[in-house]
């Protein structure tokens, strides 16, 4: 069913506390935590506990998940001081845009100046 637990994917089991990772913010439907290999000085993925395979299907199928996620990413921005230079968040969708992670999840990104086109 959608939004279900899947056994296999890593990001379910950070939620579900199996996986460590380093929790910046969590709400009743999202957790923020620290990219294991951060790419600028704030690097944070924003997730929904639900699971959805990628930004698109969550929109489809949470559309409230969705909005969750895009707030928090703001709140982790103001909670890490990024909020006033500016930040970006990226949402991988597919392998060919180098998703690798198939759990929904917003890439926000700050504390460094950031190109445009990024690679
Ligand atoms: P994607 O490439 O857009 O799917 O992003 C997946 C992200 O998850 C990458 O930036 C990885 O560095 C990150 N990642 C993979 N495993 C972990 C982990 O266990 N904790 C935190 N971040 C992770």
């Amino acid at each position: 069913m959608a939004g279900e637990p899947q056994a296999d994917c890593l990001f379910c089991k950070i939620v579900a506390g199996d996986v460590p990772a380093t929790i910046v913010r969590e709400t009743e439907t999202t957790v923020a935590f620290r990219d294991i290999n951060p790419q600028a000085p704030t690097h944070v993925l924003v997730i929904p506990k639900e699971h959805h395979r990628d930004a698109a299907t969550l929109a489809a199928e949470a559309p409230q998940a969705a909005a969750d996620v895009l707030r928090e990413a703001r709140e982790v921005a103001v909670h890490d001081g990024v909020e006033a230079t500016g930040y970006r968040v990226v949402f991988n969708t597919g392998s060919g845009a180098g998703q690798t992670v198939f759990h929904a999840h917003a890439h926000v990104l700050g504390g460094r100046g950031l190109n445009w086109p990024p690679g």
